[in-house]
């Protein structure tokens, strides 16, 4: 039977929602082993009871004083112990960064920034702003593959998975570097952009004025994204830019507000499984795109929108 591993994404003690979806895929194509690197192992291992887990695996050892670096050591010596037919990782920036590392170690081809991967290990990618749908597998060593968040709805059920410690020894490289300290982001009530199912963005139609798109995104349970004009202009952090130079996002559902639709902004919210846009100009390209649009000034349709959304779920 194949045996995919995947990379347990975490934060703050708290399994985020990318790991589900990793499961899913895995589970898709055979039995699912989650591999926690985590300084409260058994915390995280015990929230993986109502993801398509079969196994866990949880790494001992000081790799934590190491970083990326050292857990592709790790992972590459579960490899080696465990003869996976592949390894998922979620498309962060460090999850590629691990990623890369383990295909080189592992002497193994890699793909990363997948939207789907099927049980015969065929990956797909939306690839040239979402002009463009590539299938491809991986043909050397142990296909290492990073998947973008949001790219499956992940299936909960009830396991009951098996723990199983692995001591990761620390390769002399891997020690080339130490983490001297780490302090988590401080966050607001917002879903972290890049996972939320629901993106609520603004661009320079919001005149700097983002108060409307933050309401609606709190009555929706979304995360705030901004163009790059609005990010350069200092109205929102750039943490929050979506786009070829920000980051890329894939949720349920994608509302631009004031966002002409640059090809440099749709690079990064293309695959957005339903768009909807707001602006002012009928002709604006972001509506070749956009499954449902309004034509008008935000300022009278977001709130009216936050409204009915609020009276709703009243
Ligand atoms: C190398 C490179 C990398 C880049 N990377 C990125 C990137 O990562 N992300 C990104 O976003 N851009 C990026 N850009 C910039 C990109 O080309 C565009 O300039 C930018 O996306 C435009 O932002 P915008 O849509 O907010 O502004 P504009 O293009 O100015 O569009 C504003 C829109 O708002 C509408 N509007 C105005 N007022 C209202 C209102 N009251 N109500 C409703 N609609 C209104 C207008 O009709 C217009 O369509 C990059 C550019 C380059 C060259």
């Amino acid at each position: 039977m194949s045996s995919v591993l995947f990379l347990v994404d975490h934060s703050g003690g708290k399994v985020a929602k990318a790991a589900a979806e990793l499961a899913t895929f895995a589970k898709s194509i055979g039995e699912s082993i989650a591999v926690v690197f985590a300084s409260n192992p058994a915390e995280i291992a015990s929230q993986l009871n109502n993801i398509s887990v079969d196994k866990v695996i949880t790494a001992t050892g000081d790799w934590d004083k190491y970083g990326p670096a050292a857990i592709a050591d790790g992972l590459a010596q579960i490899i080696a112990a465990k003869k996976p037919n592949a390894l998922l990782i979620t498309s962060s920036a460090a999850g590629k960064e691990i990623a890369a590392r383990v295909a080189v170690k592992t002497n193994s081809g890699i793909i990363t920034d997948a939207v789907g991967v099927d049980k015969d290990l065929i990956t797909t990618q939306s690839v040239f702003g979402g002009s463009t749908t590539v299938h491809s597998a991986v043909t050397t060593g142990t296909p290492v593959i990073t998947l973008r968040a949001n790219s499956i709805e992940p299936v909960a059920t009830t396991s009951a998975a098996a723990v199983e410690e692995f001591s990761v020894s620390i390769s002399d490289s891997a020690k080339l570097a130490t983490i001297t300290s780490a302090t988590a982001a401080v966050k607001g009530g917002r879903p972290e952009l890049t996972e939320a199912s629901v993106v609520v963005s603004g661009g320079r139609g919001t005149n700097g004025d983002f108060k409307p798109v933050e309401e609606l995104a709190d009555a929706l349970g979304a995360a705030v994204g901004a163009s790059r004009a609005a990010t350069d202009a200092g109205w929102y952090p750039h943490s929050h830019q979506v786009g070829q130079t920000g980051k890329t996002v894939s949720p349920q559902l994608y509302v631009a507000a004031g966002i002409s639709g640059a090809i440099q902004h749709r690079a990064g919210m293309q695959t957005s499984k339903t768009i909807v846009a707001i602006n002012k100009d009928p002709e604006a390209p972001i509506l070749e795109i956009a499954d449902f649009a309004v034509i008008g000034d935000l300022f009278n349709v977001l709130p009216q929108a936050t409204e009915k959304i609020k009276a709703r779920k009243a």
